[in-house]
């Protein structure tokens, strides 16, 4: 597969320099492959349908093609995927896809894990050891601590602001051993994001070392998220005419973004033929894509903290793959979006538990909460031209999908993406219930093992002399 660069078309790199490079340092641009080839329908129309992991190997196939042999992407696959989605029927049509049964119990894992794997194998032929560097407010550094945890070849340096993230999340990144170290910064995440960048640019550092960032613009993280796409909407077209009896549904896959690299993942498993005839973009308070969406214009700004906080971003990079993919047009008749506040998704989580029995976490709330919303009232209103238009309100944006009339005639089911468990987030689940979902095991074992972070102070030189002397 060729990938080009969402700034220059006319750039054409191989996939091993896509992943290695993260992006292209010439024009700042994300890369992107230059097709999304279709699945064959005698795989898609398989019953029952195909495995998860015969679905990502299928996927991933063609974007490796004549880099990895097809024997070494079934060991990448494999040994990437212990753990599979689940899909969970909550109503009659309302399927929660569960994306939290990896070991740092997040939808990250899909994409760290098959990025670490890939990494390694390129790494193979090379002289010692690639050193990642990667700076975390939070999630991204245990998913990717986690997905690169003795894999060969790797080492890995996290860095985090010290006291500034939650007990839970401080274990799930700084209590691995061996080749994946945490550091706790003084400072913010902005001081830790400065020692990381300065570090990539330092020569003399680069002499020494080969460093590599995991950053989440990377096409091995966004590529494998695709596979949980196909196989829930081939899952959940088999399940239909059992659940729900409703001929010819139109699948809407809603999606609690932030960064927007979830909901571009969805859009090539769409290209690649699953059956999903739209798409839910929610947000929380961020809703720089939604506003995007409703006017035409697009406004990054700063980020504000909100109850959801993996999805706190105001200038989403893969907003960047979209427009490369989708003009306007395209992409209001193939999304509904829609925000959400604070008060809306704890309101969403009380409701979504007394309506089905299911606790959901804050980030899959403010997607459950948008298709309720969507299909009790706001599309037909939306529809009738009743919906108030102003972009500073909470709910559904202006525009009308190709998919809306599904929902207002009962023919639409809804794949709600749940990305992260909700015990991760226990304190705010109890405020919206009453009561703490129960700990998985992973994450109980994970909060007794003993803190490894190494304090480090926030100025270059000590950061950069540690470096040397432990690398
Ligand atoms: C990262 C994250 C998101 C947002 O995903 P994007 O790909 O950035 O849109 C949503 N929920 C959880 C739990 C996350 O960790």
């Amino acid at each position: 597969m060729i990938y080009t660069d969402t700034r220059d078309k006319k750039v054409k790199v191989d996939f091993k320099t896509a992943v290695m490079g993260g992006m292209n340092p010439k024009t700042g641009g994300l890369y992107i492959p230059v097709e999304f080839p279709k699945l064959a329908p005698s795989f898609l129309n398989r019953t029952p349908s195909p495995s998860f992991r015969d679905i990502a190997y299928e996927m991933a196939k063609p974007y490796v093609e004549g880099e990895i042999p097809d024997a070494d992407l079934q060991s990448i696959i494999q040994d990437a995927y212990p753990f599979m989605p689940q899909v969970v029927p909550i109503d009659p049509v309302t399927y929660v896809l569960e994306l939290f049964h990896g070991p740092t119990c997040a939808f990250k894992d899909f994409g760290a894990r098959f990025m670490a794997r890939v990494m390694s194998y390129f790494n193979r032929g090379e002289d010692g050891n690639l050193h990642i560097l990667v700076a975390t407010s939070g999630d991204t550094g245990s998913a990717v601590g986690s997905a690169f945890h003795n894999v060969p070849g790797i080492d890995v340096t996290i860095l985090y602001p010290d006291g500034k993230i939650s007990p839970l999340q401080e274990k799930q990144l700084s209590t691995f051993d061996g080749n994946v170290r945490a550091l706790k910064v003084k400072g913010t995440f902005d001081d830790c994001q400065k020692l990381v960048k300065t570090a990539f640019t330092d020569e003399d550092l680069r002499k020494k070392f080969r460093l590599s960032s995991a950053n989440s613009i990377n096409i091995a993280r966004l590529l494998p998220q695709s596979f949980y796409y196909m196989y829930s909407s081939l899952v959940v077209s088999d399940r239909v005419p059992h659940d729900s009896k409703i001929d010819n549904p139109a699948i809407i896959a809603v999606v609690p973004s932030g960064n927007f690299g979830n909901l571009t993942s969805g859009l090539i498993a769409r290209e690649m033929g699953a059956p999903i005839a739209g798409f839910v973009a929610a947000t929380n308070s961020n809703h720089t894509v939604p506003d995007w969406i409703a006017t035409g214009e697009y406004n990054a700004r700063p980020s504000v903290a909100t109850l959801s906080n993996a999805m706190d971003v105001g200038a989403p990079s893969n907003y960047e793959r979209i427009v490369a993919m989708y003009s306007l047009e395209q992409v209001r008749s193939l999304f509904a979006s829609y925000w959400t506040d604070d008060e809306g998704t704890l309101k969403a989580i009380a409701d979504c538990n007394l309506k089905t029995g299911y606790i959901i976490d804050p980030h899959g709330a403010v997607g459950w909460k948008a298709w309720d919303d969507l299909r009790h009232g706001a599309m037909a209103k939306l529809m009738e031209g009743k919906e108030d238009v102003d972009i500073n309100k909470v709910g559904l944006t202006a525009n009308v999908p190709a998919w809306a009339e599904y929902v207002t005639s009962g023919k639409a089911v809804g794949i709600c993406l749940e990305t992260a468990h909700p015990a991760k987030f226990g304190s705010t689940v109890q405020k919206a219930i009453g009561r703490e979902p129960s700990m998985p095991d992973r994450l109980e074992k994970v909060m007794a093992l003993p803190d490894r972070a190494i304090p480090m102070s926030k100025e270059y030189e000590p950061f950069k002399e540690w470096l040397v002397a432990n690398l």
